[in-house]
């Protein structure tokens, strides 16, 4: 039985978990020879969330990713997860005990492996529970029926949601994705971000989608950090953002929509 003290525990930490960002960073610089790449940048984000770190190719947005990933590190600046330091200049946990989750546009599937092996790839325990973790995910991307198939017989975009099915496997508390539409035809993108939202909103993931084209951002955000020249310039819901850029280069960015 629940009691009514149980209850208001239950409340306190459920706004304690709305309260802590999932993923917050803060004051991150990278610098390569004399250029600033990355200059101050501070973000956070709530798990159930989309943000779209947006901006013209070139600005940093993959490098900030690749720090977060911890795949490089930057030259200042801390990456808090859900409050815990994990990496600042001189403490860094590793890339592979981060949770964290990556899609990448060239990030493809293992050749020699069954669609099953590939989604089991990054898990732990017996073969029967990996492979019900692997149907489970099948079945949110609709692909139960490719489970014993090999990449090579899917097309682009369902190997792009295998892809998704993938990375989402190990449960991750963050997930990147890095321009992971970019490789697919016009006709495809459209539903398989819409999909793609779908299934992540499903999952207790904290989403950082980087993107360099303003309608993908519009469709998919809940938050848009707008990022030039290595600086967040602006950040908010999309409908603000959209409505009041900060100034006419933000004004040009998403002239672009129609
Ligand atoms: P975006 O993802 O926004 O297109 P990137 O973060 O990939 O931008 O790159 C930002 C800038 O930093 C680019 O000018 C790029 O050439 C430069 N850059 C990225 N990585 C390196 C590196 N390892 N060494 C030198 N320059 C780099
Ligand atoms: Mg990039």
């Amino acid at each position: 039985m629940e009691t009514l003290g149980d209850r208001m525990r239950l409340q306190v930490q459920s706004q304690t978990n709305t309260l802590t960002p999932r993923l917050e960073i803060r004051n991150l610089r990278r610098r390569f020879g004399n250029r600033q790449v990355v200059d101050d940048v501070s973000l956070s984000l709530q798990s159930g969330k989309v943000t779209c770190l947006l901006g013209p190719s070139g600005c940093g947005k993959s490098t900030t990713l690749r720090m977060i990933a911890g795949v490089d590190m930057q030259d200042s600046g801390e990456i808090y997860v859900d409050g815990n330091l994990i990496c600042d200049t001189v403490f860094r946990v590793p890339p592979e005990r981060r949770q964290i989750g990556l899609m990448f546009q060239d990030f493809a599937l293992f050749p020699h492996l069954s669609v099953c092996d590939n989604v089991a790839f990054g898990l732990k325990g017996s073969k029967d529970a990996k492979r019900a973790r692997v149907q489970e995910l099948l079945a949110k991307v609709n692909l139960g029926w490719a489970i014993d198939k090999f990449p090579h017989v899917l097309s682009g975009g369902e190997q792009q949601r295998i892809a998704l099915a993938r990375a989402l496997a190990p449960r991750p508390r963050i997930m990147l994705m890095d321009e992971p539409f970019s490789g697919l035809d016009n006709r495809l993108r459209d539903g398989i971000r819409d999909e793609t939202l779908a299934v992540l909103k499903e999952e207790d993931t904290a989403v950082l989608l980087v993107t360099h084209e303003p309608e993908e951002a519009m469709r998919m955000a809940d938050d848009i950090a707008l990022m030039r020249n290595g600086r967040i310039v602006q950040q908010g819901a999309p409908y603000n953002i959209y409505n009041a850029p900060v100034d006419k280069q933000a004004v040009a960015f998403f002239s672009d929509i129609n």
